[in-house]
């Protein structure tokens, strides 16, 4: 099972250690050849507005869309949610966002880093419960989510982690946190989609 790491910008360094650590191998993406070796692909943390940008200048927004549409599994944090988001408030107008998962997103929606914040968090995925602290640098605020969306976790009533069919987003960063088990959860995605026991294929509507 290989994993991406999209490596145009922010936080993949930390991604790549929890991954290493939970035994997964890793790729650095940052063109579109690097996307035929992998099963799933995390995109991190940093700057939606820049990353938006460095999708179309290394060309691998169409590549990397079409392949989220035919069921990779990908897992977005941070500036990640944002980037897959449907729609984005406060972007930048020139920002376009994945349109991978039925969330509207508000960016920097908790304030400025100045307002960066941690919790703990209780994150239930069906009959598993985890428990793990949430780290939100200037974190996008879910506004909205529909009836496809799932919520696993949320803080004051707004979800911070979320998943529609192959799409995992989270709003802080799992991989600042003292518990790897979003990232397990992403692994547990990727393998099921690799032995065809996840059916992701069908095409958003
Ligand atoms: N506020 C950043 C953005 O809009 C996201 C911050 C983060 O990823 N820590 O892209």
């Amino acid at each position: 099972m290989n994993i991406g790491i999209l490596a145009l910008q922010g936080a993949f360094a930390a991604h790549r250690r929890v991954l290493v650590g939970l035994g997964a191998s890793v790729t650095l993406v940052r063109t579109p050849v690097d996307l035929s070796s992998i099963d799933g692909l995390v995109i991190p943390g940093g700057e939606s507005t820049t990353m938006s940008m460095l999708l179309d200048s290394s060309g691998l927004r169409q590549p990397l869309s079409d392949r989220i549409k035919s069921g990779l599994p990908v897992f977005g944090t941070c500036a990640g949610l944002i980037v897959l988001a449907n729609e984005i408030v406060d972007g930048r107008s020139d920002q376009l966002p994945l349109d991978a998962i039925d969330v509207k997103a508000r960016r920097n929606g908790y304030g400025r880093q100045i307002d960066s914040f941690e919790t703990s968090l209780e994150i239930i995925d069906g009959l598993n419960e985890y428990h793990m602290n949430g780290v939100f640098i200037r974190a996008p605020r879910v506004e909205s989510t529909t009836a496809n969306v799932e919520i696993l976790a949320q803080v004051d009533g707004d979800p911070v982690l979320i998943r529609e069919r192959n799409v995992l987003a989270a709003t802080f960063h799992p991989e600042l946190g003292d518990s790897p088990c979003v990232h397990e959860m992403f692994l547990k995605m990727v393998a099921m989609s690799c032995d065809g026991t996840a059916q992701f294929e069908q095409v958003r509507s």
